[in-house]
Protein backbone atom coordinates (compact mmCIF):
# COMPACT_ATOMS: atom_id res chain seq x y z
CA UNK A 1 0.00 0.00 0.00
CA UNK A 2 1.68 3.38 -1.27
CA UNK A 3 1.80 6.17 1.54
CA UNK A 4 0.38 9.58 1.12
CA UNK A 5 0.99 12.78 3.02
CA UNK A 6 -2.24 15.28 2.73
CA UNK A 7 -2.17 19.04 3.85
CA UNK A 8 -5.84 20.60 3.40
CA UNK A 9 -6.10 24.70 3.93
CA UNK A 10 -9.65 25.91 5.05
CA UNK A 11 -10.86 28.82 7.02
CA UNK A 12 -10.19 26.88 9.91
CA UNK A 13 -6.70 26.68 9.52
CA UNK A 14 -4.41 23.86 7.75
CA UNK A 15 -4.12 20.02 8.83
CA UNK A 16 -1.66 17.57 7.87
CA UNK A 17 -2.40 14.10 7.49
CA UNK A 18 -1.58 10.57 5.81
CA UNK A 19 -5.69 10.30 5.37
CA UNK A 20 -7.51 11.71 2.55
CA UNK A 21 -10.84 11.20 3.99
CA UNK A 22 -9.77 13.13 6.86
CA UNK A 23 -8.38 15.88 4.55
CA UNK A 24 -11.47 15.93 2.37
CA UNK A 25 -13.68 15.98 6.14
CA UNK A 26 -17.63 15.21 5.72
CA UNK A 27 -18.75 13.86 3.55
CA UNK A 28 -17.24 10.38 3.76
CA UNK A 29 -15.41 9.75 0.35
CA UNK A 30 -15.35 6.09 0.33
CA UNK A 31 -17.94 4.44 -2.46
CA UNK A 32 -18.18 8.36 -3.89
CA UNK A 33 -17.37 8.63 -7.55
CA UNK A 34 -14.98 11.40 -8.73
CA UNK A 35 -14.70 12.28 -12.30
CA UNK A 36 -11.07 13.39 -13.48
CA UNK A 37 -11.62 15.43 -17.04
CA UNK A 38 -8.32 15.47 -18.88
CA UNK A 39 -8.73 17.31 -22.51
CA UNK A 40 -5.93 15.09 -23.40
CA UNK A 41 -5.05 11.65 -22.52
CA UNK A 42 -2.36 12.42 -20.66
CA UNK A 43 -3.28 15.33 -18.87
CA UNK A 44 -4.66 14.14 -15.76
CA UNK A 45 -1.88 11.24 -15.26
CA UNK A 46 0.49 14.20 -15.06
CA UNK A 47 -1.67 16.47 -13.23
CA UNK A 48 -3.29 14.04 -10.74
CA UNK A 49 -1.56 10.63 -11.34
CA UNK A 50 -0.59 10.22 -7.70
CA UNK A 51 -3.94 12.06 -5.90
CA UNK A 52 -6.26 9.29 -8.56
CA UNK A 53 -3.98 6.59 -6.74
CA UNK A 54 -4.58 7.68 -3.21
CA UNK A 55 -8.05 8.54 -4.08
CA UNK A 56 -8.89 4.54 -5.21
CA UNK A 57 -6.54 3.65 -2.31
CA UNK A 58 -8.97 4.73 0.15
CA UNK A 59 -12.55 3.80 -2.06
CA UNK A 60 -13.48 6.39 -4.10
CA UNK A 61 -14.12 5.26 -7.37
CA UNK A 62 -12.37 7.32 -9.82
CA UNK A 63 -13.13 7.42 -13.60
CA UNK A 64 -11.29 9.19 -16.48
CA UNK A 65 -12.76 11.50 -19.49
CA UNK A 66 -10.89 12.41 -21.88
CA UNK A 67 -12.20 15.35 -24.72
CA UNK A 68 -10.00 15.04 -27.23
CA UNK A 69 -8.66 12.32 -29.76
CA UNK A 70 -5.15 12.51 -29.59
CA UNK A 71 -5.31 13.51 -33.31
CA UNK A 72 -2.55 16.24 -33.63
CA UNK A 73 -0.52 14.43 -31.33
CA UNK A 74 1.89 12.86 -33.64
CA UNK A 75 5.35 13.80 -33.51
CA UNK A 76 6.21 11.57 -36.74
CA UNK A 77 5.21 11.52 -39.93
CA UNK A 78 4.82 7.70 -40.50
CA UNK A 79 2.51 7.84 -37.26
CA UNK A 80 -0.23 10.57 -38.46
CA UNK A 81 -2.70 8.13 -39.89
CA UNK A 82 -2.55 6.08 -37.13
CA UNK A 83 -2.10 8.13 -34.15
CA UNK A 84 -5.74 8.06 -32.69
CA UNK A 85 -5.69 4.37 -32.28
CA UNK A 86 -2.19 4.84 -31.16
CA UNK A 87 -2.54 7.17 -28.54
CA UNK A 88 -6.17 5.41 -27.42
CA UNK A 89 -3.93 2.11 -26.69
CA UNK A 90 -1.39 4.50 -24.51
CA UNK A 91 -3.92 5.81 -22.74
CA UNK A 92 -5.47 2.89 -21.73
CA UNK A 93 -2.46 1.00 -20.72
CA UNK A 94 -1.34 4.35 -18.68
CA UNK A 95 -4.21 5.04 -16.57
CA UNK A 96 -3.74 0.57 -16.25
CA UNK A 97 -0.53 1.94 -14.59
CA UNK A 98 -2.46 3.40 -11.98
CA UNK A 99 -5.14 1.01 -11.20
CA UNK A 100 -7.33 2.90 -13.50
CA UNK A 101 -9.08 -0.17 -15.40
CA UNK A 102 -9.83 0.33 -19.22
CA UNK A 103 -13.74 0.53 -18.81
CA UNK A 104 -13.27 3.78 -16.49
CA UNK A 105 -11.42 5.71 -18.88
CA UNK A 106 -14.33 6.83 -21.72
CA UNK A 107 -13.73 9.00 -24.50
CA UNK A 108 -15.61 12.33 -25.94
CA UNK A 109 -13.32 11.90 -28.94
CA UNK A 110 -13.55 15.88 -30.40
CA UNK A 111 -10.88 16.14 -32.51
CA UNK A 112 -7.40 17.22 -30.96
CA UNK A 113 -6.93 21.17 -30.96
CA UNK A 114 -10.43 21.70 -33.18
CA UNK A 115 -12.44 22.28 -30.26
CA UNK A 116 -13.40 25.94 -31.01
CA UNK A 117 -16.93 24.97 -33.34
CA UNK A 118 -17.81 22.20 -30.48
CA UNK A 119 -18.14 24.91 -28.08
CA UNK A 120 -22.08 24.76 -26.70
CA UNK A 121 -24.40 22.89 -28.35
CA UNK A 122 -26.41 22.18 -31.77
CA UNK A 123 -28.37 19.59 -33.36
CA UNK A 124 -26.39 16.76 -35.20
CA UNK A 125 -26.07 16.97 -39.24
CA UNK A 126 -27.46 13.32 -40.40
CA UNK A 127 -23.73 12.28 -40.87
CA UNK A 128 -22.84 13.51 -37.42
CA UNK A 129 -21.87 11.14 -34.48
CA UNK A 130 -24.15 12.25 -31.77
CA UNK A 131 -25.70 12.42 -27.99
CA UNK A 132 -29.40 12.14 -28.29
CA UNK A 133 -29.08 13.97 -31.67
CA UNK A 134 -27.24 16.40 -30.53
CA UNK A 135 -23.17 17.45 -30.70
CA UNK A 136 -20.59 19.81 -28.80
CA UNK A 137 -19.11 19.84 -25.74
CA UNK A 138 -21.93 21.05 -23.54
CA UNK A 139 -23.91 18.45 -24.55
CA UNK A 140 -21.40 15.90 -24.17
CA UNK A 141 -20.23 17.16 -20.56
CA UNK A 142 -24.04 17.37 -19.33
CA UNK A 143 -24.53 13.74 -20.25
CA UNK A 144 -21.39 11.80 -19.06
CA UNK A 145 -21.91 14.05 -16.02
CA UNK A 146 -26.00 12.84 -15.68
CA UNK A 147 -24.45 9.44 -16.68
CA UNK A 148 -21.30 9.24 -14.19
CA UNK A 149 -22.81 11.15 -11.68
CA UNK A 150 -20.05 11.96 -9.77
CA UNK A 151 -19.58 13.66 -6.43
CA UNK A 152 -16.80 15.87 -7.21
CA UNK A 153 -14.71 16.87 -10.73
CA UNK A 154 -11.42 17.43 -11.61
CA UNK A 155 -9.82 18.91 -14.25
CA UNK A 156 -6.88 21.40 -15.14
CA UNK A 157 -6.97 24.59 -14.37
CA UNK A 158 -8.15 27.23 -16.78
CA UNK A 159 -4.63 29.26 -16.86
CA UNK A 160 -3.29 26.73 -18.82
CA UNK A 161 -2.24 28.02 -22.18
CA UNK A 162 -3.73 25.74 -24.50
CA UNK A 163 -6.87 26.52 -26.49
CA UNK A 164 -8.29 22.78 -25.51
CA UNK A 165 -7.54 23.23 -21.87
CA UNK A 166 -9.38 26.53 -21.60
CA UNK A 167 -12.04 25.27 -23.26
CA UNK A 168 -12.55 22.11 -21.81
CA UNK A 169 -12.51 23.95 -18.07
CA UNK A 170 -14.62 26.42 -19.39
CA UNK A 171 -17.44 24.03 -21.28
CA UNK A 172 -16.81 21.83 -17.97
CA UNK A 173 -18.24 24.87 -15.54
CA UNK A 174 -21.15 25.52 -17.28
CA UNK A 175 -22.12 21.91 -17.84
CA UNK A 176 -21.70 21.22 -13.75
CA UNK A 177 -24.77 23.53 -14.11
CA UNK A 178 -26.55 22.11 -16.65
CA UNK A 179 -26.33 18.64 -15.62
CA UNK A 180 -27.65 19.79 -11.81
CA UNK A 181 -30.42 21.61 -13.89
CA UNK A 182 -34.13 20.49 -15.59
CA UNK A 183 -32.73 21.25 -18.85
CA UNK A 184 -31.83 18.83 -22.29
CA UNK A 185 -34.08 15.52 -20.14
CA UNK A 186 -33.04 14.02 -22.98
CA UNK A 187 -29.38 13.52 -21.34
CA UNK A 188 -30.26 11.95 -18.11
CA UNK A 189 -31.64 12.21 -15.09
CA UNK A 190 -30.51 15.38 -13.45
CA UNK A 191 -28.21 15.48 -10.80
CA UNK A 192 -30.07 16.06 -7.22
CA UNK A 193 -26.76 18.79 -6.75
CA UNK A 194 -23.97 20.29 -8.33
CA UNK A 195 -20.49 18.59 -7.83
CA UNK A 196 -18.03 20.00 -6.06
CA UNK A 197 -15.27 21.20 -8.64
CA UNK A 198 -10.99 21.37 -8.11
CA UNK A 199 -8.56 22.47 -10.45
CA UNK A 200 -5.60 20.19 -11.49
CA UNK A 201 -1.85 21.92 -12.29
CA UNK A 202 -0.46 20.54 -15.32
CA UNK A 203 1.33 23.17 -17.21
CA UNK A 204 0.78 26.64 -15.95
CA UNK A 205 0.38 28.04 -12.08
CA UNK A 206 -2.92 28.56 -10.55
CA UNK A 207 -4.72 31.85 -10.79
CA UNK A 208 -4.94 31.48 -7.16
CA UNK A 209 -3.58 29.33 -4.40
CA UNK A 210 -4.52 25.73 -4.54
CA UNK A 211 -5.56 24.38 -1.04
CA UNK A 212 -4.58 20.52 -1.21
CA UNK A 213 -1.01 19.25 -1.41
CA UNK A 214 -0.38 15.43 -2.08
CA UNK A 215 2.97 14.19 -1.37
CA UNK A 216 3.43 10.54 -2.57
CA UNK A 217 5.85 8.03 -1.37
CA UNK A 218 8.64 6.11 -4.18
CA UNK A 219 6.32 3.28 -5.25
CA UNK A 220 3.34 6.14 -6.33
CA UNK A 221 5.73 8.39 -7.85
CA UNK A 222 6.82 5.68 -9.62
CA UNK A 223 3.51 4.69 -11.45
CA UNK A 224 3.23 8.26 -12.25
CA UNK A 225 6.26 7.87 -13.75
CA UNK A 226 5.40 4.87 -15.59
CA UNK A 227 1.92 5.89 -16.58
CA UNK A 228 3.35 9.45 -17.97
CA UNK A 229 5.74 7.00 -19.69
CA UNK A 230 3.15 5.02 -21.77
CA UNK A 231 2.68 7.41 -23.91
CA UNK A 232 5.67 6.50 -25.91
CA UNK A 233 4.36 8.04 -29.38
CA UNK A 234 5.22 11.42 -28.24
CA UNK A 235 9.08 11.37 -28.81
CA UNK A 236 9.56 14.36 -25.84
CA UNK A 237 8.13 12.02 -23.41
CA UNK A 238 11.41 11.10 -22.04
CA UNK A 239 12.40 14.73 -21.27
CA UNK A 240 8.94 15.61 -19.57
CA UNK A 241 9.22 12.62 -17.41
CA UNK A 242 13.06 13.79 -16.07
CA UNK A 243 11.31 17.15 -15.10
CA UNK A 244 8.27 15.45 -13.33
CA UNK A 245 10.97 13.09 -12.23
CA UNK A 246 12.44 16.45 -11.01
CA UNK A 247 10.07 18.18 -9.53
CA UNK A 248 9.41 15.46 -6.78
CA UNK A 249 6.35 14.08 -6.16
CA UNK A 250 4.09 16.46 -5.21
CA UNK A 251 0.65 17.50 -6.26
CA UNK A 252 -1.55 20.43 -5.62
CA UNK A 253 -5.38 21.32 -6.07
CA UNK A 254 -7.23 23.96 -6.05
CA UNK A 255 -10.82 23.57 -4.86
CA UNK A 256 -13.36 26.11 -7.19
CA UNK A 257 -15.92 27.82 -5.61
CA UNK A 258 -18.65 29.37 -6.92
CA UNK A 259 -19.90 31.71 -5.66
CA UNK A 260 -23.16 33.37 -6.96
CA UNK A 261 -24.25 36.55 -6.95
CA UNK A 262 -26.47 37.96 -4.19
CA UNK A 263 -26.56 41.75 -3.24
CA UNK A 264 -25.78 40.81 0.31
CA UNK A 265 -22.31 40.23 -1.00
CA UNK A 266 -21.82 43.78 -1.69
CA UNK A 267 -24.55 45.82 0.76
CA UNK A 268 -22.35 45.81 3.35
CA UNK A 269 -19.24 47.05 1.28
CA UNK A 270 -20.57 49.67 0.08
CA UNK A 271 -22.51 50.90 3.45
CA UNK A 272 -18.46 50.82 4.80
CA UNK A 273 -17.85 52.95 1.67
CA UNK A 274 -20.38 55.21 2.51
CA UNK A 275 -19.83 55.06 6.26
CA UNK A 276 -16.44 56.24 5.30
CA UNK A 277 -17.01 59.20 3.14
CA UNK A 278 -18.84 61.63 5.26
CA UNK A 279 -22.27 61.91 5.57
CA UNK A 280 -22.60 58.82 2.17
CA UNK A 281 -24.15 60.91 0.06
CA UNK A 282 -21.97 60.22 -2.91
CA UNK A 283 -19.18 61.98 -4.87
CA UNK A 284 -18.11 65.53 -4.21
CA UNK A 285 -19.71 65.59 -0.79
CA UNK A 286 -16.68 66.22 1.54
ZN1 LIG B 1 -3.15 18.73 -22.67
Amino acid sequence: MALFRFTRKTDRGAQRTACLADAMGPPAIADQTWLFVSPHDDDVCIGAGLFMQAAMQEGVNVEVLIVTDGCMGYCQLEDRDQIVEIRHREAYRSYQVLGIPRDRVRYIGYPDGGLIPLIGRRRARADEESIAGYVGLQNALTYHLRTIRPARVYVPTRTDLHPDHRITHSELMISVFHAAGAIWPELGEPLAEPPRVGELAVYCDFEDLPNLEIIGDDAAFQAKLDSILAFQSQVQIDRLVESVRHAGPYEYVRESEFRLFTPDTYKLLFASYAAGNGNGNGPGDS
